[in-house]
């Protein structure tokens, strides 16, 4: 499967910091992002070595199929998706310790989502209040589930969305790495169809842009990178009152359409290639 992909992040207009981090891994077709919190720069710390681990032990797993999960595998999941709860059961731990040798990082956490495609399959795993979207066709959709106080009273119909999105306990976090030694991962898997986008973001975009905004710019753009730089612009001119980091990914055609097929005929290859052209 080919995609488009590109990921973008900045301060915003408030903070002095950017606590966010991000790592793509192209050839893996492997994302994640990560919000980091903690006082001084400790947020950057925890958020640099959940997307660092998660990335590393996944890349591990690769060219090791020998080794070990952390925590027990999920039957009902495929093993890719499980490497990446693994992962960021590991992330978990690694930040815990850091957190608890370092007097200074106690209380660092940080949230994560993450995806990595497994031929048309997308494994998401996520801990806290970043997002992953999915747009098919004008649909778009919240694939993860916030681990938010707000978000859980409105699960439970005590806030309306409405309210949720006015609440000033907007990040009481109720999952989070670092926190504690273990921590519950959620994770789901999705069939992928030519043309659909998937957005990571953290809480800097969708406080600050609304989801028919974010629905408008995925459809309107002509690129992965395109769709990023404007949806933080958007982030921006609406306060930037946060950290903000989007990854998107945008599933390109695997199949050449008629048209495509044939203005390549009119024109020639796009490229020189190896096979002389073919
Ligand atoms: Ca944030």
């Amino acid at each position: 499967m080919q995609v488009d992909v590109a990921g973008r992040t900045d301060v915003g207009r408030v903070r002095g910091n950017n606590e966010d981090s991000f790592k793509l891994v192209p050839e893996l077709n492997l994302f994640v992002l990560s919000d980091g919190m903690g006082g001084e720069a400790h947020g950057e710390v925890a958020s640099s070595m959940a997307v660092e681990g998660i990335v590393a032990h996944c890349l591990e797993g690769v060219y090791n199929k020998d080794l070990p999960l952390a925590g027990n595998a999920q039957p009902d999941l495929t093993p890719r998706t499980n490497r990446l709860i693994s992962a960021i059961r590991l992330a978990n731990k690694q930040i815990y310790e850091a957190a608890q040798r370092d007097p200074n990082q106690k209380g660092m956490g940080a949230t994560v989502v993450s995806i990595w495609l497994d031929g048309h399959r997308l494994c998401v795993a996520h801990v806290g209040d970043s997002r992953a979207y999915l747009m098919r066709g004008t649909d778009l959709q919240q694939i993860t589930d916030d681990h938010s106080l707000v978000a859980e009273q409105v699960r439970r119909g005590i806030l309306t969305k409405e309210q949720a999105a006015q609440s000033k306990m907007q990040s009481v976090l109720l999952r989070a790495l670092g926190i504690d030694e273990e921590v519950e991962v959620d994770a789901s898997e999705h069939l992928l169809m030519d043309g659909d986008s998937i957005l990571l973001c953290s809480d800097g975009l969708d406080r600050m842009v609304l989801d028919e905004e974010i629905a408008a710019t995925l459809l309107t753009s002509h690129s992965a990178q395109d769709a990023a730089q404007r949806l933080i612009q958007m982030a921006l001119e609406n306060g930037g009152e946060d950290n903000v980091t989007v990854v998107l990914l945008r599933v390109v055609h695997t199949e050449d359409g008629f048209l495509l097929r044939l203005w390549k005929w009119l024109n020639g290859p796009l490229e020189p290639t190896s096979e002389g052209g073919k």
